[in-house]
């Protein structure tokens, strides 16, 4: 079981900070859920510069892109490409 002062790496900056200074980040957006899950976090700063618009859809888009399976640059130029096709479609 973690404990408050256990110390937490800020996945943004990599930071180490005590967990009760850092705040709770869920990939998915849904910091309410709490049964089995293991949340990531972020220092104060990093959460401050988070953004607080809706995400949804992303997780499913970086999958498709690639994310963690193909080399960084590659997976940059097939998201970059899946996002120009979601804008041209709605406009
Ligand atoms: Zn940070």
């Amino acid at each position: 079981m973690w404990a408050d002062h256990d110390p937490v790496t800020c996945i943004a900056c990599g930071d180490t900070t005590a967990r009760s200074d850092a705040r709770e980040y869920d990939k998915h957006g849904d910091r309410w859920t709490r049964t089995d899950k293991e949340f990531e976090y972020l220092c104060k700063p990093c959460f401050r510069r988070l953004t607080k618009h809706a995400r949804d859809g992303l997780e499913a888009a970086l999958d498709d892109a690639g994310a963690g399976r193909v080399p960084d640059d590659e997976f940059l130029a097939r998201f970059l490409d899946a996002t120009r096709e979601d804008t041209a479609e709605r406009e």
